[in-house]
């Protein structure tokens, strides 16, 4: 059988092979006239890999528990100024309806890392979300084994996002401890996934407290690299109560910057690693541009937009970040919005699952498509 080859933007592979001197000097490019001909090429190749429509997937944040001791997030287990919550099958069921009705293809489940979330109960769940609703399910529930993992691909599941935040190894240990007996390596988590046949995403913060900008580059080479079907990037944004907060800052220079345009930098450039890859605007970018960031993401190379659907009791306390954007918003707001933000920009939401054209060519590749 012939392999579909992927061919590669001029603009980070002049002779057709990547090369990651490129996409370093795409992340410190400061011109204007420059940075507008890189978005322009993500716009290109993305309509032309996956299209105008962009897909709905309907968020719901099950559970604010968390073992963890995450160093940027909100949710770490030390942080006991928060109200937990953990959604019960019920709410989480009428969820899902609700996202069916606002004609969302998919739901994400998401969640701190949280065992009273048992393996059992998460693939009871999804296969009443299947039987019932018949959506895509996406989940987001951290280092689980791969006996869960396992199970829930057999339930239904259909994708999996866990990011790898960092490939700077020792930068990783420094946010995200674990101690031993607790959690899993993430390049096996996602190793796992791949060999489960799930739709695999992953990604990283930007802007992370002692990243520097050859740190990030290779994140994005690792994009490519794991072939990823799913790729979530936003801006690390700080919250006062987590470790992170007070880290060391590299020299002015090195650091990268946690902002907007670095944001669509790596969007970007993620597009023209990845053309086949489901990008979201995420909502840490709508975070820090509430007006249009989301708009200008999906301008710059994504396809995907993640409307929130859990209910409005629960969605302040889902404080990975401060400020977070929609968190007053209740579901058919949401959808309101996204509607208007993707007819303001001449795109049309997705009809259907709006699986990952990149898995649909894998399994091309390896003849089990069907
Ligand atoms: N417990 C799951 C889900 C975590 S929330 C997991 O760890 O995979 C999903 C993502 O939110 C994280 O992977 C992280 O990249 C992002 N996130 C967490 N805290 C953040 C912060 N302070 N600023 C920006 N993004 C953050």
């Amino acid at each position: 059988m012939t392999t579909p080859v992927i061919s590669y933007s001029p603009l980070i592979a002049p002779h057709g092979v990547v090369e990651p001197e490129l996409i370093l000097q795409w992340l410190r490019e400061e011109d204007p006239a420059r940075l507008e001909e890189l978005f322009a090429e993500a716009d290109r190749v993305r309509r032309q890999t996956v299209g105008d429509a962009i897909f709905l997937r309907g968020l719901i944040e099950i559970s604010s528990h968390c073992v963890r001791a995450c160093g940027y997030c909100g949710l770490r287990a030390a942080n006991t100024g928060l109200t937990r919550y953990r959604m019960s099958e019920e709410e989480i069921l009428t969820c899902a309806h609700e996202a069916k009705e606002l004609g969302y293809g998919t739901v994400v489940m998401q969640a701190g890392e949280d065992p009273e979330l048992t393996g059992a109960f998460v693939a009871g769940l999804i296969r009443r979300i299947k039987q019932e609703t018949g959506l895509a399910v996406t989940l987001s529930l951290g280092e689980r084994t791969r006996a869960e993992l396992e199970a829930w691909r057999e339930a239904g599941a259909n994708r999996y996002l866990i990011r790898f935040e960092t490939s700077n190894e020792e930068l990783f240990r420094r946010i995200h401890p674990t101690p031993a007996g607790i959690g899993r390596n993430r390049f096996e988590v996602l190793r796992d996934l791949r060999e489960l046949g799930y739709e695999v995403g992953s990604g990283v913060m930007i802007g992370i407290p002692g990243q520097s900008y050859a740190d990030l580059a290779r994140d994005i080479e690792l994009f490519r690299t794991l072939d990823l079907d799913m790729i979530g990037t936003g801006p690390w944004l700080e919250h006062p109560d987590t470790p992170l907060a007070s880290f060391a800052r590299l020299p002015e220079g090195e650091q990268v910057p946690s902002n907007e345009d670095m944001t669509y930098k790596v969007v970007a450039l993620a597009r023209l690693s990845c053309p086949l890859a489901n990008i979201p605007a995420t909502t840490a970018l709508a975070t820090i541009n509430k007006a249009n960031g989301r708009e200008l993401g999906l301008q710059r190379g994504a396809n995907i937009l993640m409307p929130n659907v859990t209910p409005v009791k629960y969605r302040a306390l889902y404080q990975i970040y401060p400020a977070k954007a929609c968190v007053d918003e209740t579901a058919r707001q949401c959808q309101g919005c996204m509607s208007r933000r993707i007819r303001s920009i001449g795109r049309e939401p997705g009809a259907g699952a709006g699986p990952s054209p990149n898995m649909t060519r894998r399994g091309v590749e390896d003849g089990s498509a069907g």
